[in-house]
């Protein structure tokens, strides 16, 4: 049975996907794991009103194939990205851009194609620094109007394949992690794109957010667990030879792959399981974790903020911290102040407000490689508050 989307009085408002085979292997034996109960399916903030709120269980399930651990059921697209939640604020996120780019320029392209790169960064980035390239991003809902010499294809790229043909290199960021079907993504570019195109990818490195316990690892819109391993599988599997692979701060994976040779001819995939275990020890220890904190605020007679109005403080309530312990919710974001964090009651502020606040205040930063970087600015916004 597949799983149904609720409303926050948990009646049915949609139906979840059924994943009929493997994100990484194509198998079609898909075994239950472990289950999240009542998630919210958008990892964002909000300005409509709860009860349009909605919520499904997560369902994660292993691969008896490859091991690789994969929700079974995928909550509607439209519901899961009903709103834009990715400002990529602040310094992680612009290194990110300024090591990507210097990886692209590397490679002297004349002629790029970037699937997705809905805030077209990407893109101005390269062309800023590196001069005018013929830059197509094929994005079905981007946030930027397209400067020359970038051009702008609004769609899915399987709905416009020819612009895969011309292009002697093609870009995605943080583009694969999202798909419901990666495999006949890559298969599809690998089809539409001239033997010898570069293929330049940038993806989340899945094993060390978990590994520094990021509830940004794996979720409604991160569907499926892939290590290193498995990933260079799946580019050898779709016809792509990988040439270079590079760790951007234990945030990101960036590879440089080849189109040549046929796909399906990579052998027997690499043994995924220790992703699906090492995800099972951080749902464990998140929820102790939750347990504790509760217990400290408990204690606490002052003001408590959750930092981040995204899925760090979505995850660190649905592990059982109290929604009604929790002032409000901080975040640099601008755009989502004042707006109320989807699938709770909670306001978005931004952190100056901390600092302003007369009694004792505590902030509970969860943020993964985020939190060097977020403790640092508390401390110099809010230098009595507690950082827990
Ligand atoms: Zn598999």
């Amino acid at each position: 049975m597949t799983a149904a989307v609720v409303d926050r009085r948990g009646r049915p408002v949609a139906a979840c996907e059924r994943r009929e085979s493997c994100a990484v292997c194509g198998d079609r034996r898909l075994r239950p794991m472990l289950e999240l109960p009542r998630v919210p399916v958008h990892m964002g903030c909000t300005h409509r009103p709860a009860d349009d709120d909605a919520f499904a269980d997560q369902r994660w399930a292993r691969c008896r194939h490859c091991g690789c651990l994969q929700l079974s059921a995928l909550a509607p697209l439209d519901l899961v990205y009903q709103s834009q939640h990715n400002g990529a604020v602040g310094g992680v996120w612009a290194r990110h851009h300024e090591a990507l780019v210097a990886l692209l320029a590397s490679h002297g392209p004349r002629q790029v194609v970037e699937v997705g790169g809905a805030s077209g960064a990407l893109a101005r980035r390269y062309v800023d620094a590196h001069g005018a390239v013929a830059w197509t991003v094929v994005e079905p809902n981007p946030t930027f109007v397209p400067q020359q010499p970038v051009r702008l294809v609004t769609a899915f790229v399987e709905d416009a394949v020819e612009t895969v043909r011309p292009a002697d290199m093609i870009v995605h960021s943080h583009l694969l992690e999202h798909l419901y079907l990666p495999r006949a993504f890559l298969t599809t570019m690998r089809a539409h794109a001239r033997t010898g195109t570069l293929m330049v990818l940038s993806v989340p490195d899945l094993a060390a957010l978990l590994d520094r316990a990021g509830a940004n690892a794996l979720n409604f819109e991160h569907t499926y667990y892939f290590g290193i391993p498995t990933l260079l599988w799946m580019l050898q599997d779709a016809g792509f030879a990988v040439e270079a692979m590079t760790r951007f701060e234990r945030h990101s994976v960036f590879v440089t792959a080849v189109a040549e040779g046929d796909p399906g001819r990579a052998g027997h995939p690499p043994d995924a399981d220790p992703g699906a275990h090492a995800f099972a020890r951080f749902i464990a220890q998140s929820r102790r974790d939750a347990v504790a904190l509760t217990a400290r605020a408990e204690a606490f007679t002052g003001d408590v903020y959750l930092f981040g109005g995204h899925v760090f403080s979505q995850f660190l309530l649905g592990c059982g911290f109290p929604e009604g312990r929790v002032t409000a919710v901080l975040d640099n974001d601008p755009a989502k102040d004042g707006l109320r964090l989807y699938g709770t009651d909670l306001t978005v502020v931004p952190p100056a407000v901390v600092g302003a606040t007369p009694g004792p205040a505590a902030v509970i930063v969860r943020a993964a490689h985020y939190t060097a970087e977020i403790t640092q600015q508390l401390r110099a916004l809010a230098p009595t508050a507690e950082i827990w």
